[in-house]
């Protein structure tokens, strides 16, 4: 059959990685969490300690020679998909509050980008594939065959948040997890760098007022549509 590529793009905490991997799973395609690679790299300079860094001061043959040295890569793991960096598992280390906001922060390096950007579209090469973020119907792939563009309500995406964090075990206060999101939708789509925006010709999908289920059959139906034509 005739494989493809789907992009899917949008805010954070809009339920992207779990649309994505039951697409990917319907599909029998490679599911590729981009957030996940920025929170790596995000990891990988935070241990560093290298204050420079958060203030930008560094040169931009340095910030390569770094990356040059960050090897992200992804396994399997009792059936779900971890991300490790440089062949450890980093998945629980990526997926705090902060780990999202350090990715934020450092995903608006030009260089980071260029560096993540070119693995990604390496990983399309032989389509099959759903991958997940915020400019890959723009950037990565803008030839991709079926571009999703996911949507909810702030608050409906800090709630979800907050759920997710609590059933972690964590204590979130859900005006922080609001402010929060409202932050990073700014960052990301006021960045200089590939900032969040819809593709021209990718469909939107609102799930603020949908259940899972019910954004399943749409997107399965967007998928075998495209699929076909
Ligand atoms: O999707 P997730 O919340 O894991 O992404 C973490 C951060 O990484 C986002 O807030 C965004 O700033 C950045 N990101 C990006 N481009 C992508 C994926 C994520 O800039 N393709």
């Amino acid at each position: 059959m005739n494989k493809i590529i789907v992009a899917i793009d949008g805010y954070s905490s809009c339920g992207k990685s779990t649309i994505a991997k039951a697409l990917a799973k319907y599909a029998g395609y490679t599911y590729v969490d981009t957030g996940a690679m920025y929170r790596a790299i995000g990891l990988y300079f935070s241990k560093l300690k290298d204050e420079r860094l958060e203030l930008r001061e560094v040169d931009s043959e340095k910030l390569k020679e770094l990356l040059s040295q960050i090897h992200i890569g992804f396994i399997q793991v009792d059936g779900a998909q971890h991300v490790t960096l440089n062949g450890e598992d980093v998945e629980r280390q990526i997926r705090t509050l902060e780990a999202g906001n350090r990715a934020s922060q450092i995903s608006q390096i030009k260089e980071v980008r260029a560096f993540l950007v070119a693995q990604q579209q390496k990983m399309g090469e032989a389509k099959g594939i759903v991958m997940d973020g915020r400019d890959i119907g723009t950037v990565v792939f803008p030839k991709a065959e079926l571009k999703l563009f996911l949507t909810a309500s702030p608050e409906v995406r800090a709630q979800r948040r907050y759920d997710e964090l609590v059933e972690k075990g964590e204590h979130p206060d859900f005006a922080a997890v609001l402010a929060d999101v409202n932050d990073r939708d700014y960052r990301d789509t006021h960045r200089a760098e590939s900032p969040l925006r819809q593709a021209e010709d990718a469909i939107v999908v609102d799930n603020s007022h949908m259940t899972r289920e019910e954004q399943m059959e749409v997107i399965y139906g967007l998928f075998d549509k495209a699929v076909n034509s």
